[in-house]
């Protein structure tokens, strides 16, 4: 008897200082063009690469919560935001695998930037055994890699196939062609501090739940 077809499992981390256009709107259409029923947002507690949040874990949990409401699509997992040490991806994912199972596909999903500095995150080597990468594009970042032997690796692991995601636990790399929103977190924090309008970039409950708590002033 042929084995049940497990439905392609989407993870989206990052720290969410706050959510905005820019993390939603390129990954409903990646959900369209690669058939993802559900991405669960996974906002990170202590990210070891960069400066601490503004926000607190709650307050970036609850503004998660605020821009998916109504979203189906959208799902927030606070796992991380609930362990007290770093929020290293590679050990949220290999709980995650043993959750689900080895034959369970399962993709995290990242920005261009993200792919471009991956090679510096912890133990970045073992991400692809766990897992596929999905890509969205990100304005201002170079398409190719910085070094020949980083183009290799993405070479290496490539691939143009939607149905090849789904038939395979993990192992691959998916450069989507979605739109792009040159936001950013950062720029977003920025304007805030400078009472510069952020309504094209943020979800109105979300920029209202910035307002009434004065976060980023
Ligand atoms: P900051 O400006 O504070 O560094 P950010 O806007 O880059 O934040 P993160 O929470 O760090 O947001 O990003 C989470 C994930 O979303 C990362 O994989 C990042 O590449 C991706 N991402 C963020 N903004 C965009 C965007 N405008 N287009 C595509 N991907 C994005």
């Amino acid at each position: 008897m042929a084995s049940p077809v497990l439905p392609l499992c989407a993870l989206y981390g990052g720290t969410f200082d706050p959510v905005h256009y820019g993390h939603l709107k390129p990954v409903e259409a990646l959900a369209k063009e690669v058939a993802l029923h559900q991405v669960t947002i996974i906002p990170n507690n202590v990210p070891p690469h960069r400066p601490q949040p503004e926000a607190d874990s709650q307050q970036r949990k609850a503004m998660v919560e605020l821009a998916i409401a109504g979203h189906p699509l959208f799902k927030l997992d606070d796992r991380e935001l609930q362990r007290p040490t770093p929020s290293y991806t590679v050990e949220t994912l290999e709980q995650i695998r043993r959750e689900q199972g080895a034959r369970q596909p399962l993709a995290f999903i990242i920005g261009q930037d993200s792919l471009l500095s991956l090679q510096r995150w912890h133990r970045w080597e073992d991400l692809l055994g766990l897992c596929h990468l999905l890509v969205c594009q990100r304005p201002g970042y170079p398409v190719s890699m910085d070094t020949a032997e980083q183009q290799a690796w993405l070479e290496a692991h490539r691939t143009t196939s939607v149905e090849e995601l789904h038939a395979s636990p993990g192992g691959k790399i998916y450069l989507a062609p979605t739109p792009l929103y040159a936001i950013s977190a950062t720029a977003i924090r920025q304007r805030l501090a400078e009472n510069l309008p952020c309504d094209d970039l943020v979800p109105p409950p979300v920029l209202a739940f910035i307002q009434q708590r004065h976060l980023y002033r």
